[in-house]
């Protein structure tokens, strides 16, 4: 089931459809339309299956903004998730005017908390020992409070807040529609579900069997805001010809694709919002190589039939187990080989165990390149092909050049082949990204002219090396079997 067939007040739609979501995630299409109904729940689903907006949604289209009272509570393991939920129910609720929603745990001024409350908030997504001293305060007022999510309550029960949480529990009014939601079910949790929630339905997504490629898969623990660097790090490194590049979101399809248009490289796009023709239009343009780069949400990737990808790269880890399979079944296709990339932020380690244990496959963690690792790894494969033609390729006519024009030069042999190793390898990429590393903020800010200017340039670097790929089958076998 999708968001449209869900009967979501339309405002909510609507800040569905601009967070860039394009399907309901598996816990979503199951909890939201039994969420709907009004009865109590218990979820199982580990973070960053898109659990929030699995509760988020059904909490606001319960709660009513003129109402200033405070109407539902939502309790979580830490400060952390209690501030990243109430950011996401609040894009959730963008339309919807009047709706207030806090974040309260503990560490911050309990001072700055109650004039945030007393200002009228109907949502409160906290950490138990915080929420209860509110309570306990009489700074927050359950009278009304007819919605209560658990969030993460293994978590919370790992972290000793059982006795608050039942103490919160035991308070409330029992007039109320209760969600539980956690990644695994021992014994207490099934205690509490059983001693406060009314007849729960239990959802638990149904997964089925499958089969994970055979396929190098790797993965990098990145900073946020360092993604689309670290990207393109893999992609200068490995040097795909074709890769496929998965966001969770139409939105960050779109910011990726300039992103790396801006880097240089030659990217498109491909998500539901697009018409018929400019899809068509995307596709024509991967399958003869005129785009180096497929990026695309996990529903646009559906309908394609592409054969020869190299690399897949999640640039968003998957929201279910399932998509992950899906994406990295595009490459190593027909026997070829094939690698499959995941950049991992903060706590969605924890959703990647989660695939690697349910796909029962291995994912490497490695180190993301720095500047140097390129230019070395880059040298080695060089070096290695150098070696290669030095072996099977008869080179006396090269030979003779050298040596006559070495002759009366003060170059030794060692200074040539250095110099040709540096025109081999792309000086002006090589330089490029030494600058980046250095100086980052330089870089993405100021430096505007000066940074189109280098994705000229870069552009142009490209362009050859496109027009040499066209140039004939030998070159592009040779250049595959150099890059991998
Ligand atoms: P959560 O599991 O709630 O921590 O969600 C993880 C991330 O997935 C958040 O950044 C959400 O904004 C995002 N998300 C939630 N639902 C969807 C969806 N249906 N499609 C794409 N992204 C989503």
């Amino acid at each position: 089931m999708n968001f449209e067939e869900m009967c979501l007040d339309p405002r909510i739609l609507r800040a569905i459809t601009e967070m860039g979501f394009e399907q309901a995630s598996p816990i979503q299409a199951e909890s939201i339309p039994a969420a709907l109904e009004g009865g109590d729940l218990i979820g199982q689903a580990q973070t960053g299956t898109g659990k929030t907006a699995a509760f988020g949604i059904p909490l606001l289209q319960r709660v009513d903004p003129h109402n200033k009272k405070l109407q539902a509570i939502v309790l979580c393991p830490t400060r952390e998730l209690a501030i990243q939920s109430a950011n996401e129910v609040r894009k959730l609720a963008k339309f919807m005017h009047g709706i207030k929603v806090l974040p309260i745990y503990g560490g911050q001024e309990i001072s700055t908390q109650i004039r945030s409350l007393k200002g009228g908030v109907q949502i409160v997504i906290g950490t138990p020992g915080r929420v209860l001293d509110h309570i306990r305060r009489h700074t927050l007022k359950l009278e009304q409070v007819g919605e209560m999510v658990l969030d993460e309550a293994d978590e919370m029960l790992n972290m000793g807040f059982r006795e608050d949480i039942e103490t919160v529990l035991d308070k409330l009014p029992e007039e109320r529609q209760t969600l539980l939601f956690s990644a695994t079910m021992p014994e207490p949790i099934m205690e509490i579900a059983k001693r406060y929630l009314n007849e729960p339905q239990i959802i638990r997504v149904v997964k089925k069997e499958l089969t994970v490629p055979k396929i190098d898969q790797y993965y990098y623990e990145v900073n946020p805001r360092k993604k689309s660097e670290v990207l393109s790090r893999l992609l200068d490194l490995y040097h795909p010809e074709l890769s496929l590049v998965f966001c969770n979101t139409k939105r960050k399809v779109d910011e990726l694709v300039e992103d790396l248009k801006g880097r240089g490289y030659f990217a498109q796009g491909l998500h539901g919002d697009m018409k018929q023709s400019q899809r068509d239009r995307v596709m024509k343009g991967f399958r003869t190589g005129r785009t180096d780069i497929l990026v695309a949400t996990d529903v646009a990737a559906r309908g394609i039939d592409v054969d020869d990808v190299e690399a897949v790269f999640n640039y968003d880890v998957p929201q279910d187990d399932e998509y992950y399979v899906h994406r990295i079944g595009r490459t190593g296709r027909a026997g070829k080989s094939g690698k499959a990339f995941t950049l991992v932020v903060g706590r969605e380690i924890y959703k990647l165990k989660d695939i690697q244990r349910y796909c029962r496959t291995k994912i490497k963690r490695q180190a993301v390149p720095t500047a140097s690792d390129i230019t070395e790894i880059r040298a080695a494969k060089v070096l290695e092909q150098m070696e290669k033609v030095a072996e099977q390729k008869n080179l006396r006519k090269q030979m003779s050049l050298l040596e006559e024009y070495l002759e009366d030069r003060d170059l030794s042999s060692l200074e040539a082949a250095a110099a040709l190793l540096f025109l081999q390898m792309g000086e002006d990429k090589q330089e490029e990204r030494m600058q980046s590393e250095s100086a980052p903020e330089k870089r993405q800010g100021k430096g505007r002219d000066r940074g189109s200017d280098k994705a000229r340039s870069r552009d142009e670097v490209r362009r050859r090396t496109q027009k040499k790929r066209r140039g004939g089958s030998e070159t592009k076998k040779a250049k595959t079997n150099y890059k991998w």
